[in-house]
């Protein structure tokens, strides 16, 4: 759906937004998800949070020609809000892609305001430009955040020499919101290679520390409120417990395997929201699994996202939009 008809009319003053495919990042109220009754043991003695959902993905579609995702979130079943500071969740379980002789697969050169993309690849390698001048390449364990903030252009396309080859891609991208004061900060760029991510061993399993502490160790994403984002694989039987802010919103996608939450199963695909009710979640992994963390402060603003623009209210949406036609997010590289 062009973006004109979101606003009921195709109006040409807002118009052309047609120049970046907005149409992939227009996230309506999509039946994406499905609640998956919990039977979360409530009043643990133990300070272990409790469970209150587990979120199943029902439907995939295509950003751009090159990611085949699922958004968990925002959907009818899971708000931004009970998930902030994070407003948005794309996952794209490991999928096979043919070599291409020629040509790329991606998404094209397209806006963003108010808000960071997180990219994280487990399998593949994206290649990543934005008008900032900032390119990179996002191979197997690294993640980039990229702050949009006051605007920025970016594309995201298979790495070329992945994409001639051909392999499994395995990635996530995450929205993280900025709150109100940040939101006018200019664009910033972390590639954040596996390398620079410290790794704890615990007891049958691996901590990858990206964001936020764990066991005395900090990762090395800068983030504008408190975010803990922790990548984690365990061996089956595993049992590992993270300690969080009790206000901090938390959940977990569970990429590969069966764990247990708060003595609620989840396996392969599945997203577990935790309750605010204790000072910490405790996974037991029934078989080995790979498991993504997510946690922060929640931000207590008004959420208002219009396909690649998410701001505090409509009028900052239309100032995006009029911004992004009189050439205010800069210019785009011709080649
Ligand atoms: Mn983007």
């Amino acid at each position: 759906m062009p973006p004109g008809r979101l606003w009921g009319r195709r109006s040409t003053s807002f118009c052309p937004l047609t120049d970046f495919p907005a149409r992939d990042y227009v996230v309506g109220m999509t039946q994406a998800t499905q609640l998956v009754p919990a039977n979360a043991k409530l009043g643990t003695p133990t300070g272990t949070r409790t469970v209150e959902a587990i979120h199943r993905s029902t439907e995939f579609h295509w950003v751009g020609d090159g990611f085949h995702v699922s958004t968990y979130f925002p959907s009818v079943n899971l708000a931004s809000e009970r998930m902030s500071p994070f407003l948005l969740m794309d996952y794209g379980p490991a999928r096979e892609f043919k070599s291409l002789a020629q040509g790329k697969r991606g998404v094209g050169w397209h806006p963003h305001r108010g808000f960071e993309t997180v990219t994280l690849a487990w399998e593949g390698k994206v290649a990543h430009r934005d008008n900032a001048g900032n390119r990179g390449v996002i191979g197997p364990g690294d993640v980039q955040w990229m702050t949009a903030a006051s605007g920025i252009f970016h594309e995201e396309y298979h790495e070329e020499q992945f994409t001639r080859q051909g392999g499994r891609m395995h990635m996530m991208q995450l929205w993280v919101n900025l709150p109100k004061r940040d939101k006018w900060a200019p664009p910033g760029y972390q590639p954040i290679l596996k390398g620079d991510i410290p790794v704890i061993d615990v007891d049958g399993g691996t901590v990858r520390v990206i964001a936020g502490t764990y066991a005395g160790a900090t990762g090395p994403a800068r983030t504008f409120t408190p975010v803990t984002m922790l990548d984690v694989n365990l061996k089956s039987g595993t049992q590992l417990d993270i300690p969080l802010p009790e206000s901090f919103n938390a959940f977990a996608v569970v990429a590969q395997g069966r764990v247990r939450a708060s003595g609620t199963p989840a396996q392969a695909g599945e997203l577990v929201v935790f309750n605010n009710d204790g000072s910490h979640v405790a996974l037991v992994a029934e078989s080995d699994s790979h498991v993504i963390v997510l946690s922060g402060e929640p931000i207590d603003e008004p959420i208002v996202q219009y396909g690649p623009f998410v701001m505090n209210t409509a009028e900052e949406i239309r100032q995006a939009i009029f911004d992004v036609n009189r050439g205010k997010f800069g210019p785009v590289p011709e080649d």
